[in-house]
């Protein structure tokens, strides 16, 4: 069968780093190369997303979990033939080719197959697994038809019409524990159809040991080591001999331990991308604390402030 010149077109433009508006079975998705850490971060300006909230990652083929995951639950196959392609999200511990931006530095990635054929043919065409959530401006309403897309998100590089979205809501997430699985969202797949494949066992709450709704907490991203953010009720310390710096871009690091600066020219895309491996290396250092720089708070800026936020919530 041969591809349509525009799925075609969509393709190119997903592996080329673009961003694309497509159709999935729940609503029109505004999708990114899930491996291609600045394209995701582009989702993210183009929605105005105020949350890092953990992307799906959308893939055709049910080998793509054996290289973007690092689990070999059978479980999986059993739930894979019986709800995909379709609106069920599993969630599934990440492997390192999915970059942190993806799922806001969790350990583990969402994953679904599409059910809608124009959406798996352009994942198969572009040949990565595509990163998406829903192709609306945050706080407006979720898309079913291109001309939403359109009316919401002109900057898009691409709109692949697929017509109508059929289901409309989004799909149903669970995540898998040693007894059976949890719902994490409920959708269109119900409990009871997962039920006559798997229990259903929902983890004791000192159990758990992933964040089940990450943009849903105020502490969501939290490091082991205080983090404050350097603004009218907070002062940087005058001995920073201990101290890291998470530096905007690197105009005042004298004195401190250990600085990341996340982007030197003041890019705020770049700011998202390099947001949580930077944490990640001042926890891995010897300093007691860590200070933040605010960042400015416009376009992809409103994420990265509400993520810093977050971090150092436990600590205001
Ligand atoms: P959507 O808004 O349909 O793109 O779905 C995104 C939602 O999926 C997030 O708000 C989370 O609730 C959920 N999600 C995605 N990845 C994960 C993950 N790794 N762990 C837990 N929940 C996740
Ligand atoms: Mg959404």
């Amino acid at each position: 069968m041969s591809l349509s010149p525009d799925i075609l077109h969509a393709a190119h433009l997903l592996r080329e780093g673009k961003v694309v508006a497509f159709p999935t079975e729940t609503v029109y998705g505004l999708g990114a190369n899930a491996l291609d850490p600045m394209a995701v971060a582009r989702i993210f300006e183009l929605k105005e997303r105020p949350s890092f909230d953990p992307l799906i990652v959308h893939i055709a083929d049910i080998r793509e979990i054996g290289r973007i995951t690092t689990s070999n639950d059978h479980r999986v196959q059993q739930l894979a033939a019986r709800f995909w392609p379709g609106p069920l999200t599993i969630i599934l511990p990440k492997s390192d080719l999915i970059p942190d931006i993806v799922t806001s530095g969790l350990s583990t990635v969402g994953i679904r197959m599409p059910a809608n054929p124009i959406a798996r043919e352009l994942i198969r065409e572009a040949g990565c697994p595509v990163a998406a959530p829903s192709a609306n401006k945050f706080g407006q309403l979720s898309p079913t038809l291109a001309s939403h897309v359109a009316k919401q998100l002109p900057d898009v590089d691409y709109i692949l019409d697929g017509g109508q979205s059929a289901v409309g809501i989004e799909s149903t997430i669970i995540s898998l524990n040693d007894q059976g699985f949890e719902i994490l969202r409920h959708g269109v797949i119900t409990k009871e159809e997962i039920e006559q494949l798997i229990p259903y066992y929902a983890l004791p709450v000192e159990e758990k040991t992933n964040i089940v709704s990450p943009g849903m907490l105020k502490s969501h991203y939290s490091p082991e080591k205080p983090l404050y953010i350097i603004g009218s009720d907070y002062t940087a310390p005058a001995d920073r001999s201990r101290v890291g710096l998470l530096s905007y871009r690197g105009d005042d690091i004298s004195g401190y331990a250990q600085v990341e600066t996340l982007s030197s020219t003041g890019d705020l895309k770049t700011c998202a991308v390099n947001l949580f491996a930077a944490i990640h290396r001042l926890e891995e250092s010897d300093v007691d604390f860590i200070v933040a720089e605010p960042v400015p708070e416009q376009g992809i800026g409103i994420a990265v402030m509400d993520k810093l936020r977050k971090a150092a919530y436990r600590y205001l």
